[in-house]
């Protein structure tokens, strides 16, 4: 079986200034990855390259074989979990996460806007679903509030459950676990890891070291827009050139 997600080549600048420089990253199918690296290593942009907020300078992008680098984000097949909630205000909880799952179903536009029978069976299977994924996620209590309303983890949670809802081929997370605090972010991890057992493809992009040591198959290293170490944790932790990245922060 071939690589689930191949980066190659990957560059993006802004004023001049390479934010990522010629990246290549392979991804296996069921890997949990972690791109780790001081603050300004450029992981959000390679994370919005990937996920299409940002069009790379030069380099592919391709998702099980298929090159999705000039398709739109919502069309890449994956599920998204920004760093700064990216959440549907005016909706509540329930809501949010049914937006998610809507591209998973058949019932065309003209169907829904129409609220003709079909759409009207899917929308109880669409609700039944969200509401699956907010239990998942530990949320199941904010189903009915403002999505606004929630709280900072119950947000991160919320853009989890819409994520993954969409049945997405590859989870991308830039740093989930930043400010959850400590009961959080375990729950976050058990969460990750046990989506890893049941084969789910990721990419975990994140500053803090400790967090992913523990989670991760395979960890990439950035530093300056470049990839300066890549190995399985233990091999990555021993890395000189990963230790004088994080110490001259
Ligand atoms: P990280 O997520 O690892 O902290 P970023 O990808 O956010 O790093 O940033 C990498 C570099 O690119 C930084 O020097 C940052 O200032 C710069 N950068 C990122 N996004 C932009 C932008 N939209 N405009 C200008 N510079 C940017
Ligand atoms: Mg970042």
């Amino acid at each position: 079986m071939g690589a689930a997600l191949t980066v190659a080549g990957a560059s993006r600048s802004f004023g001049g200034v390479y934010a990522v420089r010629d990246v290549d990253l392979t991804v296996e199918p069921g890997e949990l990855r972690a791109v780790i690296g001081p603050n300004g290593a450029g992981k959000s942009t390679l994370f919005a390259l990937i996920g299409g907020q940002l069009a790379p300078d030069a380099g592919t992008v391709e998702l099980d074989g298929r090159r999705i680098d000039r398709l739109p984000a919502h069309r890449r097949g994956l599920g998204v979990v920004f760093q700064a909630a990216r959440i549907f205000t005016g909706m509540t909880a329930l809501e949010n996460v049914m937006v998610g799952a809507h591209g998973t179903t058949r019932a065309g536009f003209v169907t829904a806007a129409l609220r003709l029978p079909p759409f009207r069976a899917e929308e109880r299977q669409i609700e039944a679903r969200a509401r699956e994924c907010l239990a998942r996620t530990g949320i199941s209590e904010w189903a009915g509030r403002p999505a606004e309303t929630l709280p900072l983890g119950q947000q991160r949670a919320l853009q989890l459950a819409r994520a993954l809802c969409g049945q997405p081929r590859l989870l991308l997370l830039d740093e989930p676990a930043s400010g959850l605090r400590a009961g959080e972010r375990e729950r976050l991890a058990a969460l990750l890891g046990e989506l890893r057992r049941e084969g789910l493809t990721m990419l975990l992009v994140e500053h803090d070291v400790g967090f992913v040591m523990r989670l991760a198959d395979r960890v990439t290293v950035l530093d300056l827009g470049r990839v300066i170490a890549q190995g399985r944790p233990e091999q990555v932790r021993a890395d000189s050139a990963v230790i004088d990245a994080y110490l001259g922060e």
